[in-house]
C-alpha cells in the first residue's frame, strides 16, 4: 500500500517566511538560491529574539537561573537534533559552526590514524570542503587521495569505486547530494561496501538534509555532517554526528574552556561527549534555533516536502528545457531540486545579473565544485534550488526572465 502524503498548502507556509514578502529591485522577490541557504520562517526568528530578549547567559557554568535556561534550551536543541537523525546517544551530537567546521574536526582527528600509503577515497561531485581538508590530511600523513569518476548524467561509476576500494583504504567521504548538481548519490552501496574492507564513512548531508530525514543508525555511517542555515535554521551552527566509539577515540581539535575535565600545568584530562569536541562558549542561541527549525520543518513533514519539491523539480525541467539552447548539467533520476543550466555562448554570471534585476536570486558560478565544472569544460552555471516554499509561479517567472536574458544578451 502506498503510504498517504499530506500535501502541503504552500501558500499557507510562505506566510511563515517573511522574507519573501519582500521586493528586489520593485520586483517581488523569488529566491531560488536555496541550496546556498534556506530562509528563514518566524518561528526561528522568534526563538532567537526570545533568547536574547530573555534568557542571554553563557551554559554549563552558572548556577544562576537564566544560565540554567539557557542550558536547559541548548541541552533539549541537541535531543531534538538526536531525534531527527535517529542517533543512538545525545552525545554522538556535536554541535559545530557548520558542515565545514565539523568536516574539519574529523579530517584533522585522524592525522594520527593514517600512514603512508594509505588510501582515502573522495567523489567527484565533492563541495571544495569536502576536498580540501582531505587533501592537508594526505599532505600530513602521506596518504593517497583517490577520486570516484562521475558520467555526463552526474552520477557516480560505481563500479570504478569497486575498483578503488582496498586492503589500504582507510576512509571514504561523499555527498550525500549534490549541491551543484542535485544527483542523490547511493550512499548506502557506498557506506556498505566501505565497511567490508575496513574503511570509515563519512557522509556531507549539507545539501540533503533540506530534503530527506536521515536516520544515521539505518544508514550505519560514521560520521554524518550538516548545517542549520540550509535547513531554515540560522548560519553560523551545525552538527557532527559520530558513532561515539569513533568520537571517543578521535582527539579534541581545538583547546579551550568547556572541553577540559581537569587542567594543571603539567597535564591536561578532557572532557568526555560532546564536550570534547565543543571548546569556548558555542553558538548557543543559534543551537536553540537550530532545533526549532527541525520542529519546524517536521510539523511540515519531509514526505510531503519531498513531493512537493520533486513536482518543482519536473516542472522546472520541463519549462526551461522548452527554451532553446538551454542545456541542464546534472540529469540523473535520482536528483533533487536542483537545477543547473547553461544557455549557449552566454556566461552564467551575465544571466544572474540579469534575472537578479527583475528579483531573482539564482546563483551563479562553480558553487564550491570546481573539479564538476572542469569536468563538463564550462565556467560555471547558472543554479535555480527550489524549496518547499517556492511556487510554480515563481517558476515561470524564471523562465520568463531567462528568455529575456537571451534576448538581450543574444
Ligand atoms: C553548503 C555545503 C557545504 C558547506 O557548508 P557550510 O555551511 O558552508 O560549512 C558542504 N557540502 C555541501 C554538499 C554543501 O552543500
Amino acid at each position: 500500500m502506498q503510504k498517504e502524503i499530506t500535501m502541503l498548502d504552500v501558500h499557507k507556509i510562505r506566510e511563515d517566511f517573511p522574507i519573501l514578502k519582500r521586493k528586489v529591485n520593485g520586483k517581488p522577490l523569488v529566491y531560488f538560491d536555496n541550496a546556498a541557504t534556506s530562509q528563514t520562517p518566524q518561528v526561528v526568528i522568534d526563538t532567537i529574539v526570545d533568547y536574547y530578549s530573555n534568557y542571554n547567559a553563557n551554559i554549563h557554568r552558572g548556577v544562576h537561573t537564566l544560565s540554567q535556561e539557557a542550558t536547559d534550551a541548548y541541552e533539549i536543541a541537541r535531543k531534538t537534533i538526536q531525534k531527527h537523525f535517529n542517533a543512538q546517544h545525545a552525545h554522538e551530537i556535536i554541535l559545530t559552526s557548520g558542515t565545514t567546521h565539523s568536516i574539519n574536526i574529523v579530517a584533522t582527528g585522524f592525522t594520527n590514524f593514517l600512514s603512508k600509503g594509505d588510501e582515502v577515497i573522495v567523489s567527484a561531485l565533492e563541495h571544495h570542503s569536502n576536498i580540501v581538508p582531505w587533501q592537508m590530511l594526505c599532505e600530513r600523513t602521506g596518504a593517497i587521495l583517490k577520486v570516484i569518476p562521475m558520467n555526463e548524467d552526474g552520477e557516480l561509476l560505481m563500479d570504478a569505486y569497486d575498483h578503488l576500494l582496498g586492503d589500504s583504504t582507510k576512509l571514504v567521504f561523499t555527498n550525500h547530494i549534490s549541491n551543484a548538481l542535485g544527483t542523490i548519490n547511493p550512499i548506502e552501496e557506498i557506506i556498505e561496501k566501505a565497511h567490508s574492507v575496513g574503511a570509515a564513512v563519512l557522509i556531507d548531508g549539507a545539501q540533503s538534509c533540506p530534503h530527506v530525514k536521515p536516520d544515521v543508525q539505518a544508514l550505519g555511517a560514521d560520521f554524518y555532517v550538516a548545517s542549520a542555515h540550509k535547513l531554515c535554521g540560522p548560519t553560523g551552527v551545525g552538527l557532527l554526528y559520530g558513532k561515539e566509539e569513533w568520537l571517543n577515540k578521535l582527539p579534541p581539535y581545538q583547546g579551550g574552556g568547556e572541553m577540559i575535565d581537569q587542567v594543571t600545568f603539567e597535564k591536561t584530562t578532557y572532557a568526555g561527549l560532546p564536550h570534547k569536541f565543543e571548546a569556548g562558549t558555542p553558538n548557543i542561541c543559534g543551537g536553540i534555533a537550530f532545533g526549532a527549525a527541525l520542529d519546524y520543518m517536521n510539523s511540515i513533514g519531509f514526505d510531503a516536502i519531498a513531493a512537493y519539491e520533486n513536482e518543482l523539480l519536473e516542472y522546472g525541467t520541463r519549462k526551461l528545457l522548452e527554451i532553446e539552447g538551454l542545456k541542464i548539467y546534472g540529469t540523473s533520476k535520482n536528483k533533487t531540486s536542483v537545477i543547473s543550466f547553461n544557455l549557449e555562448n552566454i556566461h552564467p554570471y551575465d544571466i544572474g545579473t540579469i534575472v537578479d534585476k527583475l528579483g531573482i536570486a539564482v546563483r551563479t558560478g562553480h558553487h564550491c565544485a570546481q573539479p564538476i565544472m572542469d569536468f563538463y569544460k564550462i565556467p560555471g552555471t547558472i543554479r535555480a534550488s527550489f524549496s518547499f516554499y517556492n511556487t510554480k509561479e515563481e517558476i515561470d517567472a524564471l523562465v520568463e526572465a531567462v528568455k529575456k536574458a537571451k534576448m538581450m544578451l543574444s
